[in-house]
């Protein structure tokens, strides 16, 4: 193996996608990732591809995401199950529709047109079979949702093919700067280095940050999803819901997918997961109160993954402030699938030395310990999980 110019930890969608445009820029990269491609958060994801509902600060991601989305077969050479369903956000009171509607009002106001107040009779056209109780939403129509562990192969054989190497089971246990090289050294006793390096570590991105002398802090979740038996066609768009935790969709073969954001257990350490059951049936619950129709399906499957969840809800996306050579991108706390092919492209330029293309402020990795840009909370941001 040649020597690489980059070492990218944590073969996710995130490190995918990085890899994926460092190969196509003519640089050698080395991914390492400690299971197998998408063997987390990535390959367990609920695929919302979202710009409705996000913080400010991710909408200029988002809208440049969703483009990329829209020509995902040209970047990957798969269409990654992309369907342009629209994603709509329901309101079940008035008060959550005025809400929806003053959201709708201050993005406009910032020059952001993609979401759009819907009445009750645009939602019913978009959801027949929603609730008669829902007053109204708020609808992106060029949203939609993709297929998670098809993706991040998708990303990660584009990576390859452009001449990327990927190392499946290579878990970095120790990494320290030396004559100007990242040396990491993995739990099998392999070494490796080079003069670059990217933390897509997911929930582990907190530790690897750590080993490298930047404490940055990140806790962890492990979002749960259930699926249904195959069911006749209930509904075309993601739907979510203003007041309550709610991602809900339905694939081409008819499975409904629901999940929003209600937490199992996890342990880092060993990666083991266990599912809290009494949380998933408040998902059924909630799913079943905007989907009558649903009362007579079936549980088919249920599962979690682990993501890695900031302080303030945002991702670590940046260089190091401490560190030469290192490039952070890690804690999407629950809606990173949508962004990964734009972020990957953000985190390639600052590994590539260019200009910084987009501002990345809100995402700086020593935000918490400066204090950081004045947040907005998670509430009033309306962004679930998903
Ligand atoms: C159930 C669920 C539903 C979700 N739904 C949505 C959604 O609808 N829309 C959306 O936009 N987002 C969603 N998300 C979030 C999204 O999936 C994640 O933000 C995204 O996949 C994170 O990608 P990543 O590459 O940062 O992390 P990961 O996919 O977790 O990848 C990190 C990788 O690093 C590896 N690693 C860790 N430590 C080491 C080490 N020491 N050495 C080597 N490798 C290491 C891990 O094995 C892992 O494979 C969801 C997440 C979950 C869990």
């Amino acid at each position: 193996m040649t020597d690489p110019d980059i070492l990218i930890v944590g073969g996710g969608l995130h490190g995918l996608s990085a890899a994926l445009h460092l190969a196509r820029a003519g640089r050698r990269v080395r991914v390492l990732e400690a299971r197998q491609v998408g063997a987390q958060a990535s390959g367990y994801s609920a695929g919302g591809v979202r710009t409705l509902g996000r913080h400010p600060a991710e909408v200029p991601l988002a809208l440049e995401a969703i483009e990329r989305w829209h020509d995902i077969a040209n970047l990957v050479g798969d269409d990654c199950g992309f369907r342009p369903v629209g994603q709509v956000r329901v309101a079940e009171t008035e008060a959550e529709l005025a809400q929806l509607a003053e959201r709708v009002e201050r993005l406009r106001a910032a020059g952001w047109m993609h979401e759009a107040l819907a009445d009750a009779e645009t939602v019913r056209q978009l959801l027949p079979a929603v609730a008669p109780h829902v007053v109204g939403g708020i609808v992106a129509r060029r949203d939609g949702f993709a297929s998670p562990l098809r993706t991040t192969r998708a990303f990660g054989c584009a990576a390859m093919a452009a001449g990327a190497t990927v190392i499946e089971g290579a878990r970095v246990a120790t990494l320290e700067r030396r004559a100007g090289l990242w040396c990491l050294r993995t739990h099998g006793g392999e070494t490796h280095a080079a003069p670059l390096l990217l933390n897509a570590a997911g929930a582990w991105g907190g530790r690897i940050a750590r080993a490298a002398g930047e404490p940055i802090p990140l806790g962890f979740n492990a979002f749960q999803m259930l699926l249904t038996d195959a069911l006749p066609p209930l509904l075309t768009p993601v739907v979510g819901a203003a007041g309550r935790p709610l991602s809900f969709k339905q694939s081409d073969s008819g499975h409904v997918m629901i999940g929003g954001g209600h937490k199992g257990q996890a342990d880092l350490d060993t990666g083991e997961i266990h599912l809290d059951v009494p949380r998933l049936a408040y998902s059924a619950r909630t799913a079943l109160d905007l989907f009558p129709a649903l009362r007579e399906a079936r549980i088919a499957h249920a599962w979690a993954g682990i993501e890695g969840v900031t302080p303030d809800e945002l991702p670590v996306i940046g260089r190091s402030a401490v560190a030469d050579g290192l490039v952070h991108a890690f804690g999407f706390s629950g809606h990173g699938f949508a962004l990964a092919p734009i972020v990957g492209a953000i985190v390639a330029g600052l590994l590539l030395d260019g200009p910084e293309t987009h501002a990345l402020t809100a995402f700086a990795p020593d935000r918490f310990t400066l204090g950081g840009p004045a947040r907005e909370t998670r509430s009033a941001l309306l962004q679930p999980a998903g």
